[in-house]
């Protein structure tokens, strides 16, 4: 049994996340000591075990449990050519102005009257601005060597398509999965990770046979809305939105997002999109190459069409943590609690000792805690009281609490402490690791 939560405001909470991830080791400003590097971040301790698990599950989902995809790991550098033929060279833009006063910069779509909404200054006259970054190739800096970092890991995938089609002999349909590092030189960069100008991504492109792409596009939003909740997001904070036909990129037949009920509203972690034929037949016409797909049972040949589930990992480890983040009244003292999917919880189990100048009792905490670290990632503490341990794993979701006390010493048994319900089994020590690893299936 869980106990009474305590209500929370939604602006409190922006900051209580914020807070806990520099805290307790999450997330850190990047370059913090230089006064930080506005829309980068850095994964702390946790924050990286959290990352990992995230894109270990997502992969375990889409390539390991399923038989009709595989995994690519494609380079961020690619020839220029790639984003003339994706449109990012020509669309992938925003338009901006800037305040002459204080000048801050907008997007248009953030303008409502002619003066600056922040300070009633003069606006200049509206621009485009393209996000992609941009660096240089080899030792000189000029058109030829320009290239940039890719702003989606999509486009790896769509130039690698008749490399895996041939590589793994896949029939359509079928996909192709790729986790990877995207780069947008973003202009609003408010809302902590949400919109980082460095990011990840987590990107499925399924093709399919042209005909069947709706069926295929209505199932992968159903699959990805239920992935969410598999892995702990309240359905209620979720919802399923569609695209209206003036809203769609420049490449999308139909889009759906799946929006998250961020404490700053409702907003985008991950977008269904039908990509249709598109991006094949770009990048074929640009390259001069083939690229289509020959089905050797109906004797037909034809370019796939491409159903496109694209997530953000920053985007859904915020989601997650404010999910997870919950205030308890436990006997008249506040509780705070991560409770986090255990699958995703940075730590499995953290092994304490009830008295630490006890050589005997910390002896034994250490043996449990060697014994178990080959198959699970726990940590051994005693660098405080009993009752602030529990505190501090359960501020980052440790499930488990394995407690050491002066009776382990002579009953050989330790106490098991369950982060949600905080109930406690004794259990022998010799089966504290198949404790562990039933439970954390549950
Ligand atoms: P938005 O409209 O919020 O800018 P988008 O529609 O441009 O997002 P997509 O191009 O569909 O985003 O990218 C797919 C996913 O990548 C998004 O759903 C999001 O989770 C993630 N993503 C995109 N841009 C960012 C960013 N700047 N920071 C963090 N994650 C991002």
């Amino acid at each position: 049994m869980q106990q009474p939560e305590l209500k929370q405001s939604k602006s409190d909470m922006m900051d209580k996340i914020v807070s806990l991830c520099k805290r307790r080791g999450f997330i850190f400003q990047s370059s913090e000591i230089y006064g930080g590097l506005a829309a980068t971040w850095d994964y702390g301790p946790f924050g990286a075990e959290l990352k990992r698990n995230l894109k270990e599950a997502w992969w375990r989902s889409n390539v390991y449990e399923r038989d009709d995809i595989d995994g690519l790991d494609c380079a961020i550098l690619m020839r220029p050519e790639t984003w003339m033929a994706s449109g990012h060279v020509s669309n992938f833009e925003d338009t901006l102005v800037d305040c002459k006063s204080c000048k801050k910069r907008f997007k248009i779509e953030q303008i409502t009257g002619k003066k600056c909404p922040e300070c009633g200054g003069e606006l200049t006259e509206p621009r485009q601005f393209n996000m992609m970054l941009k660096t240089h190739l080899g030792p000189i800096e000029d058109a030829a060597s320009l290239t940039y970092l890719r702003p989606e890991t999509a486009q790896g995938i769509f130039v690698n398509f008749k490399n895996v089609v041939d590589s793994m002999r896949r029939k359509v349909p079928f996909g192709v999965a790729q986790i990877g590092k995207s780069f947008r030189n973003e202009v609003t960069t408010k809302s902590f990770t949400f919109r980082s100008r460095e990011f990840e991504q987590m990107e499925i492109e399924f093709f399919v046979k042209p005909g069947t792409d709706e069926e295929w596009y209505s199932r992968w939003v159903d699959e990805r809305f239920n992935w969410y909740v598999k892995f702990g997001l309240k359905a209620e904070n979720l919802r399923i939105r569609q695209h209206e036909k003036k809203e769609l990129a420049h490449y999308a037949k139909a889009c759906t997002d799946i929006e998250y009920q961020f404490p700053f509203g409702w907003s985008e972690l991950e977008g269904i999109a039908n990509r249709a034929d598109f991006d094949l037949r770009q990048h074929s016409r640009l390259s001069g190459k083939e690229i289509d797909y020959f089905d050797d049972i109906t004797n037909e040949r034809y370019v796939p069409y491409v159903i496109e589930p694209s997530g953000g990992i920053d985007r859904s480890i915020l989601a997650f943590l404010f999910d997870a983040y919950r205030e308890e009244k436990v006997k008249d003292e506040k509780r705070v609690v991560l409770g986090l999917h255990k699958g995703l919880a940075p730590l499995k189990a953290a092994v304490l000792p009830l008295l630490r100048n006890r050589p005997d009792i910390v002896e034994l905490a250490h043996k449990i805690t060697d014994d178990l670290k080959g198959d699970l990632k726990v940590r051994y503490d005693d660098t405080a009281s009993i009752g602030r341990l529990y505190r501090r794993q359960d501020e980052v979701g440790t499930p488990y609490c394995v407690t050491v006390d002066v009776d382990s010493l002579a009953d050989n048994k330790v106490t098991i402490r369950d982060r949600d319900t905080m109930k406690q089994d004794r259990i022998d020590v010799s089966r504290v690791r198949e404790y562990l690893t039933e439970n954390l299936k549950r």
